[in-house]
């Protein structure tokens, strides 16, 4: 006999659970269904963000970065250290005590929440005029049935023809967060958001780390100026990158060698310890049991949804890495809620042109809107502002000068277009511009706004006062 509910959501990524506690929260009566389990086989809610991306990449990246602090920033603090070095076991321990607290909360959450959790594979069974099977196989066996089901099953590393992962030499980002020792040499294939944040932990850590990218511009998403200041940076910081590179044969014996060809045409060959693949993930609706259900697919593996995340079934909803639109956890979480309030009569709203990107190398990236670039290439007319760390009265105290914050700015109404950061904290900078986008505001209203000193947002201020000209600071 299945156990019927309103909403069956499968997936407890963040686009999943944040979706099934909405729904509970709206009163409806909701289970979710996640696969992911710890090595000893407990359930693991949470999805990539949690277990194997954002949250375990941020605490190696913050323990790399204490680490390269104490190493060459703590001796102008006049702070001296001696017989610094690195206990790896203990950082990775660290890391997965972080990603099992996450776990641990969104079980709270659902109970908190009422929402039933099913520990295993959830696919479709099939459906009749009152909603959709769904069985649940692996560490509990059920049946479920409802009138709504969200699928919100993710995305998977994409890897190399010809090199699969093994997580031994060749890393997806499950390897990359779990290399038991430091390598020597590092190949990181794919200079995106991943790469590099992979890229620069075991940089900081004491790697030689050389990144190939396909692609003949350097983070092509980011807006120009930010993206040369990046690679200025990151190649004074000792990361190899190189770019236009077509990457060949890669054989993984011992060690890695990366056959390719550079970007003058020259044959190449890259020997390293281990090899980070990131080259972009795939959507994962394999187990789902699409096809039965009638499920329609793209053909990239997307589930196909219209503005609302609607599929082609009715009442069954897609969101988050399994859909179109960035790959991006807060999206996935936006996604989620919409639904939610969607099933229930009421309105749900995602922006993309308001949803914001990070990059957590040192220095941040963080953008929001429209770059100039883009503007361009749309014939826009608009006006920017910069300003730049190093005449920041608190970036000097942090001694973290690096970078500038950039305004773009509608020329006749001064609304807000896009806004880019390279430089400390741009992650949580970039809220301030997300906001003012949102409400619709002009480079102005920031500008006239009382910032705190001594602060970094006060280059938020700065730079939108540079729209007008009339910054006071530089
Ligand atoms: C190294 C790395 C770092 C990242 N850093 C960031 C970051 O800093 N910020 C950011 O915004 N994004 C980041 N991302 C991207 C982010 O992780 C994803 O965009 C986000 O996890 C997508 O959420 P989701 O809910 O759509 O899917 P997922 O998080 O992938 O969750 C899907 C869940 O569904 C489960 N599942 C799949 N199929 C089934 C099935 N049939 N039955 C039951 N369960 C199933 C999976 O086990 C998984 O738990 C990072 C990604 C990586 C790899």
């Amino acid at each position: 006999m299945a156990k019927i509910f309103d909403v069956v959501v499968i997936g407890a990524g963040p686009g999943g659970y944040i979706a099934a506690i909405r729904a509970a929260q709206l009163g409806l009566q909701v289970a979710c269904v996640d696969e992911w389990s710890t090595k000893d086989g407990k359930p693991a809610p949470g999805g990539t963000c949690t277990n194997v991306g954002c949250i375990p990449s941020k605490a190696l990246l913050q323990s790399s970065e204490n680490y390269e602090h104490a190493a060459h920033a703590f001796a102008d603090h006049g702070i001296q250290v001696k017989g610094l070095s690195v206990d790896l076991a203990q950082m990775l321990r660290r890391k997965d005590r972080v990603v099992r607290q996450n776990n641990d909360g969104i079980l709270y959450l659902f109970k908190k929440n009422k929402v039933t959790f099913f520990h295993g594979r959830g696919s479709f069974t099939g459906s009749d005029a009152g909603g959709y099977g769904i069985k649940v196989s692996g560490a509990s066996e059920d049946m479920l049935a409802a009138k709504h089901v969200i699928v919100a099953t993710g995305s998977d590393p994409r890897a190399l023809p010809g090199a699969a992962f093994d997580n031994d030499l060749i890393l997806d980002n499950d390897g990359a967060l779990a290399v038991p020792e430091v390598p020597k040499r590092l190949g990181v294939i794919g200079a995106g958001v991943i790469g590099l944040e992979m890229g620069s932990v075991w940089r900081r850590l004491g790697a030689e780390v050389i990144v190939l990218e396909a692609l003949p511009v350097f983070l092509g998403a980011a807006d120009e100026q930010v993206a040369r200041e990046a690679l200025k940076v990151f190649t004074k910081q000792g990361l190899a990158i190189h770019m236009g590179v077509q990457v060949g044969k890669v054989t993984a014996r011992k060690n890695v060698t990366v056959e390719y060809v550079d970007s003058a045409g020259a044959a190449q060959t890259l020997v390293v310890d281990r090899l980070i693949v990131s080259i972009g993930r795939v959507p994962r609706t394999e187990g789902l049991n699409a096809a039965a259900a009638g499920l329609k697919v793209d053909e990239r593996g997307f589930v196909v949804v219209d503005g609302d995340c609607r599929t082609n079934l009715p009442n069954v909803w897609a969101i988050g890495d399994v859909v179109r639109g960035p790959m991006l956890a807060h999206k996935a979480e936006e996604e989620g809620v919409a639904v939610a309030e969607r099933i229930t009569g009421r309105h749900g709203h995602v922006d993309f042109n308001t949803v914001p990107w990070v990059i957590y190398t040192s220095p941040e990236i963080a953008w929001v809107g429209r770059t100039e670039q883009q503007l361009k290439a749309e014939g826009m007319n608009y006006r920017a502002g910069s300003f730049p760390f190093m005449a920041n009265g608190r970036a000097r105290a942090l001694g973290d000068t690096t970078g500038f914050v950039k305004f773009l700015a509608d020329r006749d109404t001064d609304r807000i277009l896009g806004v880019h950061i390279i430089g400390p904290m741009a992650s949580e900078l970039i809220a301030e511009a997300v906001v003012a986008m949102e409400f619709g505001a002009a480079a102005e209203d920031i500008a006239l706004i009382c910032h705190a000193h001594p602060s970094l947002s006060e280059a938020m201020k700065e730079a939108a006062l540079a729209v007008d000209n009339r910054t006071l600071n530089l």
